[in-house]
């Protein structure tokens, strides 16, 4: 198991669960935008923020940031030590810098020391694309190359005692993300930080993310996670829910809903993401249905807690395979909650309406 990691009021390894990570695309340097974006992260269960700090200006903002913000934020850093031990002065809590950008050894034990000094955790590790190509070169095989190139970071870090470190492999490419995190997490006990990184446009990236960080969570791999999608960072946060949801790493309301056909009576993918909106962050294991017809939607939702089957006015639902109520269209999803909130106090159900 891995060693624990504090980053802020989240501790990540050491199976403590798995924490979701984001990060910001506006400019850090526009705090009152970053804030507004963080805050939205926030809402949608993001544990963990990271933003880009490119200058002294952005700095500054962090300050300001760090104080409007109870979520735990992350530095990310490149080629200037000297922003990462300010950041890390204005009360970031974890930074991410990659020693072979960073430069001479010095300046890597540099940040150790204000880092340690501060009790701030740091990310290393080696993306595909940026390792230095000597590693290519050495190793024939690229998986030896991205995992020696980050081990060789954790071992400048270790070298100079500090042990406060989460590593990261990462590849756009969903099949070497797996298998150097499998090779990772045989050789260091500090936690994982896991993504397919570039990962593309939606579809593209949750694919990749759901098959790479799907499999490695399944195997009990990886302590913290980001789904690196083009575009609004929230959807990250709900795509990295969906898939720890989809391999049983959390609690959570499993949405199922059929893929309509010419029998169908109602919008299935409208009323299902307006029941997925209405029961989002509701801590329970649970499966609602959301189906396009009566004929043959309760056989195929059979395995379902709760199910909707859509009629021309509204929905007939079912509690446990018996029929519980109609309900007309606009009231579907609030019924929906109210059962299940029903269900978690013990009550009995509300649907019959
Ligand atoms: S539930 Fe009804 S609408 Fe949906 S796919 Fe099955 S038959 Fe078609």
């Amino acid at each position: 198991m891995s060693k624990i990691v504090k980053i802020g009021n989240v501790e990540i390894g050491g199976g403590m669960p798995i924490a979701v990570q984001s990060m910001t695309n506006t400019d850090t340097k526009n705090v009152e935008r970053t804030l507004e974006q963080i805050k939205a992260l926030e809402n949608a269960g993001c544990k963990i923020v990271r933003l880009s700090v490119y200058d002294e200006e952005c700095v500054e903002a962090l300050r300001e940031i760090k104080r409007k913000t109870r979520l735990p934020l992350v530095a990310d850093i490149h080629f200037d030590y000297k922003l990462a031990i300010k950041s890390i002065e204005v009360g970031i809590d974890k930074v991410r810098i990659n020693p072979g950008n960073i430069g001479a050894r010095w300046k890597v034990k540099e940040v150790a020391k204000a880092a340690s000094d501060h009790g701030v955790a740091i990310r290393v590790g080696a993306n595909m694309g940026s390792i230095d190509k000597h590693y290519f070169e050495k190793f024939g095989d690229r998986i030896d190359a991205l995992v020696t190139s980050a081990m060789d970071e954790v071992e400048m870090l270790e070298s100079v005692a500090f042990d406060n470190i989460v590593v990261a492999v990462k590849s756009s490419n969903a099949v070497e993300t797996i298998l150097a995190n499998e090779r990772i997490a045989k050789l260091t006990d500090h936690p994982i930080h896991l993504g397919v990184t570039e990962a593309g446009i939606y579809e593209d990236a949750v694919v990749k993310s759901a098959f790479a960080i799907g499999h490695l969570i399944h195997e009990k791999i990886g302590d913290t996670i980001r789904i690196s999608i083009a575009g609004d960072p929230v959807r990250e946060v709900f795509v990295a829910y969906s898939i720890l949801r989809a391999v049983q790493a959390i609690e959570g309301i499993e949405i199922v809903a059929c893929p309509t056909c010419a029998r169908s009576e109602i919008n299935v993918e409208e009323l299902a993401k307006e029941v997925k909106n209405e029961l989002r962050g509701i801590k329970t294991n649970l499966k609602v249905a959301v189906m396009g017809c009566f004929v043959n939607g309760i056989g195929e939702a059979r395995d379902a807690d709760i199910a909707v089957f859509g009629t021309k006015s509204g929905g007939v639902i079912y509690e446990n395979g018996i029929k519980t109520g109609v309900v007309e269209r606009k009231k579907i999803a609030s019924t929906l909650k109210e059962m299940v909130k029903k269900r978690l106090e013990g009550g009995e159900n509300i649907a019959d309406r």
